[in-house]
């Protein structure tokens, strides 16, 4: 079994993909691991949170969501190599006991699989394929999981670039947003390299409550911006809403506890509700990144002829609320562009 921690020597990179199937199948009581001494989360579906968890791993992009998802990796026992373009934003991983690599190639060399956590498309192709890019440092044996919230086309690229190294690519873009990070909460929307998919199984039911395998490169990326489209619009219509009741005299306060018991509930109005009544957008889901994920959905649509007119409405919103300067607030703050405008 191809295990590496902190408690086991290391392997060769290429006895860790030959090996990887035999993780799945061979049950948890029988791993042939040292129990970690790390808390693993209790409140997931994870299988087998007592266990010490092989591979040595990679976490490109520490941001929002990264630096969450590479702490439940290290405080699972894993032996975690991190990397960020601004490098004091790993500072609280190393003290936690994550490596550090100058680069993302250095990462990847290192690892034997990869994750990242990029900002947008750009970023994405930049960290996986540019000079020192992680495709540098990929070779047979190792894996690339990219976990950012990009279009199917860039994903297919970065897909190229890792496979032509010989390595195998997982596309793996995540529903749920700091909180859920932070809990170990997440929705894994995968796709690609199916190898790759079960032997990084363990590492999502750290990160995350479910994992979905949905086929070919694209398909989770896809899925992904088809529940951001849904959710980007139920946040514009939220925002009215709640404009709209303070106009006429009703607390929105009460409205937030109303839709909250009834049919349309959702976690989400009632988790953002009321800061947007105190005109609080503390950053979960940077709006930026929602007019990003509209962008790319449309541009979804578009490819298969696909009307969507409320998306497209939705999507001028955000863009409104960043030409206010709130890209970096939370997706929330789109209330403000509805303040604006009257
Ligand atoms: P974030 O806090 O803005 O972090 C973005 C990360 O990308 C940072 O590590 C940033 O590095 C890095 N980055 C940006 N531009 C770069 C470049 N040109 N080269 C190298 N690195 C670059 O974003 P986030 O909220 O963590 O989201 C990350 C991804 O997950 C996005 O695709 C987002 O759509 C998606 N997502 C977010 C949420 C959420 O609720 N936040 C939920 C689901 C999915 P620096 O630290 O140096 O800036």
């Amino acid at each position: 079994m191809a295990m590496c921690s902190a408690f086991c020597p290391r392997i060769p990179h290429y006895s860790f993909l030959r090996a990887a199937p035999s993780v799945r199948s061979i049950p948890p009581s029988s791993w042939p691991f040292r129990a970690s001494s790390s808390p693993a989360r209790a409140s997931s579906s994870f299988s087998s949170p007592a266990k010490e968890i092989p591979g040595r791993i990679g976490f490109l992009g520490l941001g929002i969501m990264g630096t969450p998802m590479a702490q439940n990796l290290i405080k699972a026992g894993c032996d975690v190599t991190v990397w960020n373009r601004t490098k004091s934003k790993c500072d609280s991983l190393i003290s936690l006991g994550a490596q550090y690599k100058s680069s993302p190639e250095e990462v990847a060399a290192t690892c034997d699989v990869t994750f990242a956590m990029l900002a947008d498309p750009e970023s994405a192709v930049d960290v996986a394929c540019g000079k020192h890019g992680a495709a540098n440092g990929m070779s047979p044996g190792k894996g690339y999981v990219d976990v950012s919230t990009v279009d199917g086309t860039t994903s297919k690229l970065i897909s190229g670039h890792i496979k032509g190294t010989g390595a195998l690519f997982l596309e793996a873009p995540v529903s749920g947003s700091k909180k859920p990070a932070e809990d170990g909460q997440l929705i894994f929307l995968t796709a690609g390299d199916k190898a790759l998919y079960e032997m990084v199984a363990p590492f999502l039911d750290i990160m995350g409550k479910s994992k979905f395998y949905l086929g070919d490169v694209g398909n989770g990326a896809a899925m992904k911006l088809v529940v951001n489209m849904i959710m980007g619009s139920m946040m514009a219509s939220f925002s009215e809403g709640l404009l709209l009741s303070e106009k006429v005299g009703l607390d929105p306060n009460v409205l937030v506890e109303v839709v909250s018991q009834g049919a349309i509930s959702a976690p989400m109005y009632s988790v953002k509700g009321p800061s947007m009544v105190q005109s609080q957008y503390p950053p979960a889901f940077p709006l930026k990144h929602q007019q990003k994920d509209l962008r790319l959905a449309l541009g979804l649509a578009e490819s298969v002829s696909q009307s969507t007119p409320i998306a497209a409405a939705t999507n001028e919103l955000y863009k409104v609320a960043k030409s206010h300067g709130l890209s970096d607030q939370d997706f929330s703050a789109v209330i403000e562009a509805l303040k604006a405008k009257q």
